[in-house]
This record gives C-alpha cells, structure tokens and sequence, in this order.
C-alpha cells in the first residue's frame, strides 16, 4: 500500500468519521428475528438474515444437502450480484463521498473480500471487477489449500458439560478431536470451567481468559460497572443500583431511610444475591435494610443488594430474561461478538409487582431455569416459540408483531454489550499479564460469556449479570417417572449453543488469515489500518463451503468510533501494569507507586511524597478491608483507579470527573512518551557505540500482543475523546441503532 494511498484513506475515514458520528453509522443492523415455525423446527432462517440457519440433531443428516444448497445461493453470486449487496468500508453514506478520482474500498458482504479502485464522477465502481478467471483461479487455490490443510485439533479432555455440543460442532467443521488430550500440542483447548483446567498450555488457543471468573463475581462486576457509573452516568445506567455487603451496609440502610423519608408512598424492593452465587442460589427480596440475613457473626454474607427492577416487560403475564452469548475473541486488539440467538428463560408463575405478600414467589420474580424447571407449570417444548425456553429471535419477532421499535432494542443490547465488556476488559488485562508475562510463552485467549438481560416495561435493557461459564448443554433433566431422571435432547438449546460453539471455533481457526482490524486500542485505529465496518464475517476457512454463514456479529471493533472514548480506565489500567515491574505482579507496591509519582512528574510542594505515601496507605488499607481474603499485599487495580481519581481531582478541580481524568491520563501519558523517547535516543546512540542493536525496551509496552499500547495511537484515543465531548451522551445509544 503506498503511502499515498494510505494518507488518501485516513483523510476519507477522518472526514467520513465525523460525518457518520453525527449521523448515525450503520443502516444495517439487522435484529435476529424468526417467525413462528412447525414443531419441531429443523433449519431456521430467520426473515432477515440467512445467518440463523441451523440443524438440530434428529434433523441433521436430512438437512445437509439444503444447507449447501443455501450456502451456493449465498457463495455462487458472481461478482457483479455481491458489489451489490457490498458496502463502501472507507465512504458511508454522505454527500462527499463520491468525490472524482479517490481511491474507494469496497468490502463484499459475507465474503470477507475487499475491493479496490477509483470511483467515477457518478461513485460508480469502473475498476478492478476480478474476471471469470480470476475467480476461478482463486477458487482452485482455496481447494488446493484445503487439500494441503491439516485439520485442526481441539482438546476435548476437559469440555465438562460443554462436551455434546463441542462434538458436533467439531464434526460439522471436518476438525480433529482429542477426548483424553494429546502429549504433542492442540490448535483449540476447550476448557469447562477455567483458564487453568490444563496446566503449562505454552501455545495455541485455550477457550477462558485467566481472571475472567474472578472479574465477573458479582461483587466484583458491581465494583467495576460503578466505576464506569462515575465516569459515565448517563452511558451505564442500564445496570441496577448496587451495594455490596457487608462493607456498604451503612450506606445501604441510609440511602433507603433518606428515600423513604423524602417519599413515604415510596416502597421499594431491593434484591440480594450472594457473591459467589449461580443459578438463583441465595436469592432473595427485601423492601427494608432490617430484613438482610446475617451469618453467624451478625453480619451479611459477601453479595451484592440491588434495586430490583419491578416493572419487567412480560409476555403472557410472565417476567422473562435474555441469555445472550457474547465472544470475547481478543483483548488487544478489543474484538466483541454477540451471538444473533439468545435464549429467553420464562417464569412460570404470573408476575405481580412486589408486595410483602409475594416477596418469597421464585417462580413469580426469578427467571433462572434451574429453580423454574421444578415448577409443576414449566413447559418444555420443541418449539422455539412456546414453552418455558424459548430462542430469542421468536420473541423479538413476537414483540415486532405487537409494534415494538425491536431495531432499536437490539441496538441498545449490543450497547449494552460492548459498554459492559470496556468496563470489565482492564482488570482482565491485569489478570492476563500477570499470567503471561511478556515474554513468556503461553497460548492466547477467547471466551464465550452468557449477559443476563431484563427488559423493562418501557423496552430498556438492563444488565442483570455476566455469566463466565454460561451452561452449554443441550440436554435438559426430565423426570420419567416418579424421583427417576434422565437427560433428553433439549432442541431449543442445541439450536442456540451449536451454532455459537462452531462458529466460535471458526472465527478462531488458526488457519483462518486475519481480518485487517488491528491495533484498536483505548482510544483509536492504527494509523494506515482501515475500521473494518463490515467485519461480521472473517475471512473464509476453505472448509467452510458446506456450512451456514456466521451466528455471531462483530460489534467491536465496528463501532469503535461511538465506544472508544469511555475506555479511560483500561488506559489508567495500561499505566497500572506499566508500573506493576515485577513479573506475575498484581499489584503495586510502595516504591512502585512511589516511581510512577516521580516519573509522571505529580508531586510538588503541595503534594510531597510524604502526602502521597500517606494516600498509598491510606486507600490500600481500605481496600484490604474490602478484601480481606486476598493473600497478596499491595495496591490492585481498583485500589490504583480510586487512587488515579483522587489525583486527577486534586489537579484539575474545576472539571466534571471524566475529564478530570482525562486530562490526567494525557499528562502521564505525555511524560512517558517523552521518557521513552529519551531511552530510545539513548538506546539508539548506545547501540551504535557498541555495534549491536539491543534495544532498551520499555515496560508494559513489550512483546505481548495481547496488551501492547503504543504511543501514537494513544494520540487517536485523545482525538475520540475530545470528539465524544461535543456530542450529547445519548448519541451513544443512538449511533449503533441504526
Ligand atoms: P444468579 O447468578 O444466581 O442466576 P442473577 O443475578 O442472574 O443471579 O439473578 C437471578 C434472577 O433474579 C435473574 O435471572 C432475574 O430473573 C432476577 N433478577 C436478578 N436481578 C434482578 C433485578 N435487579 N431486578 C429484577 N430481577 C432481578
């Protein structure tokens, strides 16, 4: 790509950015909706999307041929049909975008493939249409690899109750499985539980993110969701009111007595989960403080208490939540895709607004399968759209028949999705470097996460919980006869979980060449690296000719631009573990925090190390208190972020908090990049002296890819920001929905 061309497109994409930000940048986000079909369903084509298709099991071989048949419709297009159906990745829609003689890209659709050339004065493409030739040629050198290709191999050894559904995505891929695990390396380790089921994995790809379960306890997400609170409140206020016990306890009880003082007709009910909790375990609802359990000591157990939504939007008088899979497939650069199925778990009793009398009605308020399937009213059903288990797409087409605005519901899912996932993604990435250090060998990263989400009445989402083990059976347990269970094929969830387990393993597939997206990061693209608006579908495996095209959507990072500026925490986060020095290191000790003082130049006569001794000890031993469990000593990351806060507000008073820490991110930031600039002159000068390139390497900026941030990227976040702040913050919400 010669320079020209790459300055020609960043001036598009900046001019385009700006145009698409005021507009909104995608017309074409396409909501999962299927129609009622025959029991029990077989293939699914949903009426917007081709890319629902799927198989059950008792259908499967039956349904083979129409799949390839439906694939040729999609693949067998000439070229011609596809730029039809493509978009213009560097030039949405907008009034300069067909200038005369710019050099234009366009991506085809589902292909992956992308096309180059100049546009006449009409924006007509006149170049580069590949001949009949061409494609031939291509498509001989896609079978020529396929022949070469060796199948790729997955452990299975250790799926646990992830291990049907693994097996028959493997199969429909062609791909090797090794049950009881191999002594030479695997391509694909699937893991049921934690990054750590397989110890001393050095490459490859394993399927959790070491951390992940820590990070998404509830405690902990309330922790990090509040965070983003402060910073962004209108942006992260799909997520409940939290408290977590026992430390806030006091806070709790005077917040609900000032409310309930202010408003006596005020009756509000709260919800408290126990930390470690799943499956509804330890749920129960209150209306006043008194009424929390305490454990022996007399005090709560860990959990977090919640406003508890109380007017849920119902379908047949009942409450029902959302089970959506979400891929985590990369941390840096950020990659977010959201499963186009989800599930929808119904109650099983009649939902009432809470009074003292129903308060203790599982079936009424908790939506969990697991408490509801004991129910003598739980349906199990073939059917997609009946039952107590239904598939997303059927109730959205449900709520679409009734003239629900379902477009824009989904928009506010997929953010709601990618909000949450920048709020969670700093501290993962100090789990990860702490278990990768730089340097190190070790494999990379993906994960399957399953986001509980409530609709209220009035159609916002909220964000109940983040599942980092999601169930992935297609099995259910039915009672065959009095106290006598036995699992059964369960079709709704093999429906579902198949299509999101084999199409997790496709986007993942080491042969798979990588998608141009790259070093995303908090804040910006790359220079000279195009933001792939159409990524949703990689570019093809060979082997995928028989297969239906991808269930899962990439959101991030397609919508960077309207995303990227609340990622100032992981930027806080990059410093963090800049500093953290020694390898495998959580946190931060005394001199540590000492030295990124002394380094970002922060202290002077009104702020001496003496003062800043005194807050490291100060904020870490409140933070102990919040975790008195934890055996490392030191200052974490969220100890680190509130100590960040308190900086940044005593540097720049006068600012609303974001910027404030905005403000005090790009001071850090412009000293380490002029220390940095210092070493490499000196590393530089140093290594002409002595005739070998050893280059001086700077912390937190090394050779782990999963967490690089470079300096001139880091200038792009700056951009963003600034942009962010002369929007208004609903257009976060506003920019993805259409
Ligand atoms: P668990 O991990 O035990 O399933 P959840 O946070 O998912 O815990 O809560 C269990 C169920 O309780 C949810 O599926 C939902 O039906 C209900 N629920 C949870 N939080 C709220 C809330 N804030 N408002 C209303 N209902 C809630």
């Amino acid at each position: 790509m010669s320079d020209n061309y790459v300055k020609v497109q960043l001036e598009q994409m900046k001019s385009l950015g700006e145009a698409g930000e005021k507009e909104g940048v995608d017309n074409e986000e396409q909501v999962p909706v299927s129609p009622p079909s025959a029991d029990p369903p077989s293939i699914t084509i949903s009426s917007s999307d081709v890319s629902n298709t799927s198989i059950t099991s008792r259908q499967r071989g039956k349904s083979r041929s129409k799949l390839v048949k439906d694939d040729k419709n999609s693949t067998g297009k000439s070229i011609s049909d596809l730029s039809l159906h493509g978009s213009v990745v560097s030039a949405p829609a907008g009034k300069n975008l067909n200038r005369p003689g710019l050099e234009r890209t366009l991506h085809i659709k589902g292909t992956g493939k992308t096309l180059q050339g100049k546009s006449e004065n009409n924006g007509n493409y006149v170049t580069i249409q590949p001949s009949k030739n061409i494609q031939e040629a291509r498509r001989e050198e896609a079978l020529k690899l396929t022949r070469k290709r060796r199948p790729v191999t997955v452990d299975t050894a250790k799926a646990k109750t992830s291990l049907e559904a693994l097996k028959i995505s493997i199969k429909q891929l062609k791909w090797k499985e090794f049950p009881l695990g191999r002594r030479a390396p695997c391509d694909i380790y699937w893991h049921g539980v934690s990054f750590h089921d397989n110890e001393h994995i050095v490459s490859g790809q394993v399927n959790k993110f070491p951390g992940m379960i820590e990070m998404l306890r509830k405690i902990n997400l309330s922790r990090a969701m509040r965070t983003m609170q402060e910073l962004f409140p209108d942006e992260y206020d799909f997520y409940p009111r939290s408290w977590i016990l026992p430390e806030e306890y006091q806070q709790f009880s005077t917040q609900i007595r000032m409310v309930k003082e202010k408003d006596p007709t005020l009756n509000p009910t709260f919800i408290v989960k126990p930390d470690g909790g799943s499956q509804g375990d330890g749920i129960y609802l209150i209306r006043d403080p008194s009424e929390l359990r305490v454990m022996a000591g007399s005090q709560a157990k860990q959990s977090v208490v919640q406003e508890y939504i109380h007017r849920p939007l119902l379908i047949d008088k009942l409450k029902f939540d959302i089970r959506l899979y979400v891929l985590i497939k990369s941390l840096e650069p950020l990659e977010i895709y959201i499963a186009k199925e989800g599930l929808t778990r119904f109650c099983t009793e009649p939902y009432q607004e809470p009074s003292q009398k129903n308060l203790t009605h599982v079936f009424m308020h908790l939506t969990n399968y697991s408490l509801n399937v004991h129910s003598g009213n739980f349906v199990h059903s073939d059917s997609q759209n009946t039952g107590s288990k239904r598939t997303l797409s059927s109730v959205l087409y449900r709520l679409a028949a009734k003239g629900v605005d379902i477009k824009r519901v989904w928009s506010d899912i997929i953010a709601l999705v990618i909000k949450t996932s920048i709020a969670v993604v700093p501290e993962l990435k100090v789990y990860y470097q702490a278990e990768i250090p730089p340097g190190k060998p070790g494999p990379t990263c993906f994960q399957i996460l399953g986001f509980d989400i409530l609709l209220m009445k009035n159609l916002k989402p909220v964000l109940l919980e983040v599942n980092s083990n999601p169930s992935m059976r297609i099995e259910h347990e039915q009672e065959m006869s009095p106290g006598v269970f036995e699992y059964v094929p369960s079709p709704v969830d093999e429906e579902v979980k198949v299509g999101v387990i084999r199409d997790t393993l496709r986007l993942m597939d080491p042969g798979l060449k990588k998608p141009a997206v790259s070093q995303t990061r908090p804040g910006g693209t790359e220079r000279g690296e195009e933001i792939p608006m159409e990524a949703e579908t990689p570019a093809r495996s060979p082997d995928d000719g028989a297969l239906p095209s991808l269930c899962l959507k990439q959101v991030y990072p397609k919508y960077t631009k309207q995303f990227n500026c609340l990622r100032l925490v992981e930027r806080t986060a990059a410093l963090f573990i800049r500093f953290l020095g020694v390898k495998g290191n959580m946190r931060l000790g005394p001199t540590a925090f000492r030295t990124f003082i002394r380094t970002c130049k922060l202290s002077n006569s009104n702020f001496t190390m003496a003062s800043v001794d005194i807050l490291y000890i100060d904020i870490t031993r409140r933070w102990s208190g919040a975790a008195p469990d934890s055996r490392e000593a030191g200052m974490g990351l969220q100890a680190f972020v509130e100590a960040f806060f308190h900086l940044a507000g005593r540097r720049f008073k006068s600012l609303p908090l974001k910027e404030q820490v905005f403000s005090l991110l790009e001071l850090c930031e412009a000293q380490l990049d002029s220390q940095s600039t210092i070493e490499d002159r000196r590393s530089v000068s140093c290594s002409r002296a002595l005739s070998r390139g050893v280059k001086t390497q700077t912390p937190g900026l090394t050779a782990n890819s999963q967490l690089g941030s470079p300096a001139p990227l880091r200038r792009a976040a700056s951009q963003d920001y600034r942009l962010h702040q002369k929007l208004r913050p609903r257009t976060l919400r506003a920019n993805v929905e259409n």
